[in-house]
C-alpha cells in the first residue's frame, strides 16, 4: 500500500512540524516572560528656577528661561532588585551654590516610593557632574555602575580630579567607594549590565557619559539624563548645549529613537514636563511607562 503510506507519512509530518513549532514558540513565550520586566519611576527632587534655555538647548534664544526639574530615577525589578540612575545631591556646598527650590534630600525622596535608603541596590551613574554623582554615598548598600572611560579620564589615582568637570569633593568620595570595592566600572556600550538594563555611550555630554534601556512591561524605556536635557532637543533635533561633540549627541538621540519602544518613552534628564506627562504616585514622584 505505498500510496497510503505516501499519503500517511505527509501528514504525520505536518502534524510533527506543527508540533515542533508550538513547543519553539512555547519556548520562545517562556524565555519572553522569564526575561526580568522593571518598573521605571522619575524621582524630582529639587527645582533650579529662571534657568537659561540656551544652556540646556544648542542655539535657543538666550532670553528663554525656564524652571528645570532635578531629577533621578528608580528601576524596581525582579527579586527586590532596586537600581537608581543616578543620585541627586546634597552636600551643603552645592544647596549654597545653586539654592534649589522645593528641595528634597534624594534618599529621603526615596521613602515616597516606599523605600529606605538601605535598599537601594545599585546606582548606574551617567556622568560625574555633582547633581548626579553626589548623592552616591546617602545609599549604603548600592553597588556603583559607572563607565571605566568617564572615571578614569576624571579621577585619578589617588582621588583627586584631573579636570574640573568633577568637583573634588565628589572625585574623593568615588574614589573612597571605589576603594571599598563598591564601584563596577563598565567597559563600553551596548552592556547589559544587570538582566533587562543595558547602558550605552556615544551622548558625549561628558567624555564618556551613559543612558540606560531598560526593559518594562510597557516596551524598552529609555532614560536619557543628560544625554538630552530636554524634550525640546528630541523634538526639534537639537543637540544639548553642553556636549563635547554635537554630531555625536544627535546620532544618540536617533539611536535612542530606535531603542526606545515609542518616543515618548525616552526621558529626558531636566525636563519638568516629565512630571505632567506621566501619572503622579506620589508627591514628586512619577511612574514612566
Ligand atoms: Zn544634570
Amino acid at each position: 500500500m505505498p500510496s497510503r503510506r505516501r499519503r500517511v507519512a505527509p501528514l504525520r509530518a505536518a502534524i510533527l512540524a506543527a508540533i515542533v513549532a508550538l513547543a519553539a514558540l512555547g519556548a520562545r513565550e517562556a524565555r519572553a516572560a522569564a526575561k526580568p520586566q522593571w518598573q521605571v519611576y522619575a524621582l524630582r527632587y529639587g527645582t533650579l528656577r529662571d534657568f537659561p534655555v540656551a544652556d540646556l538647548v544648542a542655539g535657543a534664544d538666550t532670553t528663554r528661561k525656564l524652571d528645570i526639574a532635578m531629577m533621578f530615577w528608580l528601576l524596581e525589578g525582579p527579586n527586590h532588585r532596586r537600581v537608581l540612575v543616578d543620585a541627586g545631591f546634597y552636600r551643603q556646598r552645592f544647596l549654597d551654590d545653586f539654592h534649589p527650590a522645593d528641595y528634597v534630600r534624594p534618599s529621603s525622596l526615596i521613602e515616597r516610593a516606599g523605600l529606605t535608603a538601605g535598599q537601594v541596590t545599585d546606582i548606574i551613574i551617567s556622568h560625574i557632574h555633582w547633581d548626579h554623582l553626589d548623592g552616591a554615598d546617602l545609599f549604603p548598600n548600592a553597588r556603583i555602575w559607572i563607565q571605566k572611560d568617564e572615571y578614569e579620564h576624571h579621577i585619578n589615582a589617588d582621588g583627586a580630579p584631573i579636570n574640573s568637570a568633577i568637583d573634588t569633593v565628589d572625585a574623593a568620595m568615588l574614589s573612597t567607594l571605589k576603594r571599598a570595592g563598591r564601584v563596577v566600572l563598565v567597559d563600553g556600550d551596548d552592556q547589559e549590565i544587570i538582566p533587562g538594563i543595558t547602558v550605552y555611550t556615544g551622548g558625549k555630554h561628558t567624555f564618556a557619559s551613559q543612558y540606560a534601556g531598560v526593559r518594562t512591561a510597557k516596551g524598552t524605556v529609555i532614560v536619557a539624563s543628560d544625554n538630552v536635557y530636554l524634550y525640546e532637543n528630541l523634538d526639534r533635533h537639537v543637540p544639548i548645549a553642553q556636549t563635547l561633540d554635537a554630531r555625536s549627541n544627535l546620532a544618540a538621540q536617533d539611536r535612542m529613537r530606535r531603542l526606545a519602544s515609542s518616543i515618548r518613552l525616552i526621558v529626558p534628564g531636566h525636563d519638568p514636563a516629565v512630571f505632567k506627562r506621566f501619572r503622579g504616585v506620589a508627591p514628586a514622584v512619577v511612574k514612566i511607562e
